[in-house]
């Protein structure tokens, strides 16, 4: 039996959304909340334990957002909220150095190798927006190249992605984004080497880095095909350009030293976000010592923030982080390894097409016939057949499985995602599956 598109309300979280969107626009403070992809209430939750959400109607879900990934250790880890409590107790901010932040940059050089020095942040978004500017500065070289369907935060100069056709000099995608801000982004196609070869031969000498997810989870988990990320060093070393891995979905999440412990291809310059936090605004850029010497106050590169650092968040990051030993990963990779087997064998047994993908624990589901080859770049992601999501992310919902609500999106699970979570999740497919299977295409309905 075919499920209605919205299969139960939310009375007080939709209370919520209509007080918020009064003063808030859209009702949210980050867009891919408001569930515009999906329809429907966004669920407004109040609290958290180990692998479940509660909402304000209060129900539990199990939850594979994760905080869009902060969350791998779950929610309310008691160690980590015992760092917080310390922490706060001893005041919340100081505007000075102080130890925890040493400590955590000492935590982060001392887990992936290519970075020599580190500041921190608050933001993924102030992570690699501070890091172009240091790769101009150290270059010189105003140009900077990213990929179609990578993310690397609301950077005015990030935000620009080909459109239709446009495959060279970017447009700003953006209204407010202007066309000095995005003139100097050149936008290529993901996995795309040669695209790569032949924007440094048209630009020789003029670029001043290639950013790039270093593993994308921001259009569907699409990583990168084998030789890519070291084809993309070594072009950007034969022309004097800086090659930025974006780490700040990666990082720490994918293993202990984040995607750069999976493909061992040393960036200049790395990104983090995300895990490091433990679930506050913490981030950090780092690299190359002599490229990081350039930065004020040793350099002239200046880059600086009220809250970076804060001692609240770094004592949430390095908790967190100390944490994440191998069994730690062992136990998320075996999760992830589950749950996509789950998917998989629901969605086979209704026939729908798709294709599950993944890397290392972060994984996405594609209704898609492009199983064989796989997708690779933004346009095949753009392929899948989104209308099949819409009504199994909201039968999930119903069964109380949060999904990111976009087809877009990574998954996430945690070292907390235990068997009762997980068999939720599986007692939850079968008719989300179904529900996929039965959904047609508004785009061709008679
Ligand atoms: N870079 C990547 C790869 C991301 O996934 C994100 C956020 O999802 C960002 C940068 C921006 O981070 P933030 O949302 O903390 O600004």
């Amino acid at each position: 039996m075919s499920q209605p598109p919205y299969p139960y309300d939310a009375p007080v979280s939709q209370t919520l959304f209509d007080r918020a969107a009064l003063v808030t626009p859209g009702g949210v403070n980050s867009p891919v909340r408001a569930f515009r992809a999906v329809g429907g209430t966004p669920r407004f939750m109040v609290s958290g334990t180990g692998p479940y959400l509660t909402d304000a109607d209060g129900r539990e879900y199990v939850d594979l957002v994760c905080s869009w990934g902060p969350m791998i250790l779950g929610h309310a880890r008691p160690e980590v909220i015992e760092a917080v409590q310390a922490a706060v107790a001893r005041g919340t901010s100081f505007g000075t150095p102080g130890e925890g932040e040493v400590a955590l940059a000492e935590e982060i050089v001392g887990r992936v190798a290519p970075v020599e020095q580190v500041r921190l942040v608050s933001s993924g978004t102030e992570a690699t927006m501070s890091a172009i500017r240091l790769a101009r500065g150290f270059t010189g070289r105003a140009k900077i190249v990213k990929f179609a369907g990578c993310y690397h935060g609301h950077v005015d100069a990030l935000l620009a992605a080909a459109g239709s056709g446009v495959a060279t000099l970017g447009l700003p995608d953006t209204p407010g984004v202007t066309g000095a801000q995005a003139g100097d982004t050149i936008v290529l196609p993901y996995n795309d080497l040669e695209a790569v070869r032949r924007a440094f031969a048209a630009h020789p000498g003029q670029i001043a880095c290639v950013i790039t997810e270093a593993s994308p989870g921001n259009m569907g988990v699409v990583p990168p095909l084998p030789g890519f990320n070291a084809g993309l060093k070594e072009i950007c070393a034969a022309d004097g350009a800086l090659y930025i891995s974006d780490e700040v979905m990666t990082g720490f999440r994918t293993s202990k030293a984040g995607w750069y412990g999976i493909d061992g291809v040393a960036p200049d310059l790395m990104t983090f976000g995300k895990v490091m936090g433990g679930g506050f605004p913490a981030a950090a850029f780092g690299g190359r010592a002599d490229i990081m010497g350039h930065l004020a106050p040793v350099g002239p590169v200046y880059q600086a923030g009220t809250l970076s650092g804060n001692p609240v968040a770094t004592a949430a990051g390095l908790a967190q982080l100390r944490l994440l030993d191998d069994a730690a990963y062992d136990t998320v990779d075996r999760v992830s390894a589950e749950i996509q087997g789950l998917v998989a064998d629901a969605l086979n047994k209704e026939g729908v097409a798709h294709r599950v993908q993944s890397a290392s624990n972060m994984f996405s589901v594609f209704f898609t016939a492009d199983e064989v080859q796989g997708i690779h770049d933004y346009d095949a992601a753009k392929r899948q057949q989104s209308f099949r999501f819409t009504p199994f992310f909201h039968s999930m919902l119903a069964d109380g499985v949060y999904l990111p609500p976009s087809s877009f999106e990574s998954w996430f699970v945690s070292t907390a995602h235990d068997d009762r979570a997980i068999e939720r999740v599986a007692a939850a497919l079968p008719a989300a599956a179904r529900a996929a299977a039965e959904a047609t295409d508004p785009e061709n309905a008679a």
